[in-house]
């Protein structure tokens, strides 16, 4: 047993895939997995063990990580910040009460810096008396984005939340009326007040909300950490608690909270952090 655990712990810190052979895995075999790649708010799909042997715990900065059996393999789906720095990161992987470190390495991209221009200043600059709101909301979105809820069923693979014109792309550092503020963290799709927005993978609606940035907003968890957050709707119509399948109408869009003009705001959050949701869909849209 002592024996077949320090393969497995040497096996994580192999960098070469050659060296490996004896743990060959198909980490990016299944379609219900996103596509990889590993830059800042990509996703690594790294080997973590291999599936004859338990399920190992992952961990990611603290916060735990979607592990799947696909083929011979244990895989971690692991979300990487926008603000990871490019070079060598790592998981924490635990299995039998034997924690491990498994390396792996990000690396650069570089994304384009959006300007846009919006009508209400106190959305770029918020007024004194309504830090207090804006504070509150940071914590509870906080708490939201943390939720870990373990399903079997988890899928990645996306159906687009609405049929549009995708205006804002993921990642692009933004500057709103000329103050630089933090990066876009989804994907934007241009499309009228009013129009239904689906749910793009099964899941439950986790939170429904009016936020000072965001508007009035949707979250729904698809399992494992794996949650979707929609911006700036102008109604709810999907119940918190609700179970919701894949394609199925929740919300319809709107232009509430910092926006400039009526748009669906869509952002994929992967072990608490925010990732290009561009991945999830089995083709570039
Ligand atoms: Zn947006």
């Amino acid at each position: 047993m002592l024996a077949r655990l320090s393969i497995c712990i040497r096996a994580f810190t192999c960098a070469a895939a050659a060296t490996c052979a004896a743990l060959s895995f198909a980490a990016n075999a299944s379609s219900d997995l996103p596509r990889e790649s590993r830059v800042p708010g990509g996703v690594a799909l790294i080997n973590v063990g291999r599936a004859d042997e338990p399920k190992p715990t992952v961990t990611r900065d603290g916060a735990s990580v979607w592990t799947v059996k696909r083929a011979d393999a244990w895989v971690a789906v692991v979300g990487i910040p926008l603000a990871a720095t490019p070079g060598e990161q790592t998981l924490n992987v635990t299995r039998d009460g034997i924690a491990a470190t498994v390396p792996f390495t990000v690396k650069e991209k570089r994304y384009p810096v959006q300007h846009v221009t919006l009508k209400d200043n106190a959305m770029v600059e918020p007024p004194a008396d309504v830090i207090a709101r804006i504070e509150r909301e940071s914590a509870h979105l906080k708490t939201v984005r943390s939720t870990w809820r373990e399903d079997a069923a988890t899928s990645a693979a996306f159906t687009l939340p609405a049929k549009g014109r995708l205006s804002g792309r993921f990642g692009g550092s933004r500057v709103l009326n000329g103050k630089p503020r933090a990066p876009h963290a989804g994907l934007d799709v241009a499309i009228g007040t009013g129009t239904p927005v689906v749910s793009p993978s099964d899941g439950v609606i986790l939170d429904a909300g009016d936020y000072y940035f965001c508007g009035k907003t949707m979250f729904i968890d698809h399992g494992n950490g794996l949650l979707s957050m929609f911006c700036h709707l102008s109604e709810h119509t999907a119940k918190v608690g609700e179970r919701v399948a894949k394609g199925q109408a929740v919300a319809r869009s709107g232009a509430t909270g910092r926006a400039s003009g009526p748009h669906l705001h869509w952002t994929v959050y992967l072990n608490g952090v925010s990732v290009e949701p561009e991945l999830f869909f089995a083709a570039k849209q």
